[in-house]
């Protein structure tokens, strides 16, 4: 078997010739956080597959794939202030980091309503270093609602299934502040790109067809039988 960075190389190779990694700063992220750390220890052969993976709890880690494509759709820079719903494994949230932590300013906040994914999360985002970790703050909570202790953000990414835009996340971007977000029913969600103008106007496009775990909470779906 390849080395795991040996197998790292040639995915980031595979999701730039297929035009989804698209930037410098995605493509070294997603080259220097190994996802080997966010996988359960069963299913770490299958780290660099391109296909979402259990880590317990009924949750997923996204596909490769999707974690670029977002990263890519955010445009997310040095020293931004970025708000993650839907914390999971915390692969997400440190690919963030990687690139937020280039100007000091910059962090990675991170929501997850299930306490013993958080905890886990933490423990993973850990072991890619002490830069990685300074830059996130790990939270328990519904993030449906937001994060308004450490509002407004420069950036707001969903990595779970709402039934529309929740109104405190919106109220949460800067003006001039993106948000990714899949919104859609079970079976069929569109990724959708929302863009607060400095006048505080909503702008939103769609990007690609997705499925994503459901975002349960106030703003969200209310239970798994709602979805
Ligand atoms: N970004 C993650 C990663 O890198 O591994 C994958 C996220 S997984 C597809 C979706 C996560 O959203 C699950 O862990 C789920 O528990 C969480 N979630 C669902 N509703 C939530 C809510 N209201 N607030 C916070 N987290 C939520």
């Amino acid at each position: 078997m390849l080395s795991f960075e040996k197998q790292r190389r040639e995915l980031v190779e595979m999701l730039k010739e297929e035009g989804i990694i698209k930037s410098q700063l995605v493509e070294e992220a997603m080259l220097s956080i190994p996802r080997e750390h966010f996988v359960p220890p069963h299913l770490r052969e299958h780290a660099y597959s391109d296909t979402p993976l259990p880590i317990g709890c009924g949750q997923t880690i996204s596909a490769p794939h999707m974690v670029a494509l977002m990263t890519e759709e955010l445009r997310v820079e040095p020293g931004h202030r970025v708000l993650e719903v839907g914390t999971g494994s915390g692969y997400q949230a440190a690919i963030l980091a990687y690139i937020v932590s280039k100007k000091p300013q910059g962090h990675v906040f991170t929501i997850e309503r299930i306490p013993e994914l958080a905890y886990r999360a933490l423990r993973n985002i850990a072991k890619c270093g002490q830069n990685i970790r300074r830059f996130t703050t790990v939270v328990v909570g519904d993030g449906s609602r937001g994060l308004e202790e450490f509002a407004p953000y420069d950036r707001i990414i969903v990595t779970a299934a709402a039934p529309s835009v929740p109104r405190p996340l919106i109220e949460q971007l800067k003006p001039g502040g993106i948000m990714v977000i899949p919104v859609g029913s079970r079976w069929s969600q569109i990724l959708q790109i929302v863009e607060k103008g400095y006048d505080g106007r909503i702008r939103t496009r769609n990007s690609i067809p997705c499925i994503f775990v459901p975002l349960i909470g106030e703003y969200g779906w209310r239970q798994y039988d709602e979805f």
